[in-house]
C-alpha cells in the first residue's frame, strides 16, 4: 500500500526514525535500561489524534489517489 521510506522522518522526541504513515518506529529500541530516549518510548510515536492529523496532511500534500469514501474509512480505522 505504501513504502515506509516515502514517509520516513526523524522524530527528535525519541531520537529515532519513524514512518508517518504507519505510525511506527523504524528502529528497534536499544536495550540500554538507562537510555534517555528508549526508556520512555511508547509503542507508537504519535497518539491516534496526532496521527490522524498527520495522515490528513499527507493526503493533502501528496494528493493520494484514494476516493473520499475509502479515505474516510481509512481514517475511521484509527478511531477508538
Ligand atoms: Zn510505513
Ligand atoms: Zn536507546
Amino acid at each position: 500500500m505504501h513504502n515506509c521510506e516515502d514517509f520516513i522522518v526523524r522524530n527528535d522526541d525519541y531520537d529515532a526514525y519513524v514512518c508517518l504513515y504507519c505510525n511506527t518506529f523504524l528502529e528497534i529500541a536499544c536495550t540500554d535500561p538507562e537510555c534517555y530516549f528508549c526508556v520512555e518510548r511508547p509503542l507508537r510515536p504519535y497518539t491516534k489524534k496526532q496521527h490522524k492529523e498527520i495522515l490528513q496532511e499527507i493526503a493533502a500534500a501528496k494528493h493520494l489517489k484514494t476516493n473520499e469514501e475509502e479515505w474516510g474509512k481509512f481514517l475511521a480505522s484509527f478511531e477508538d
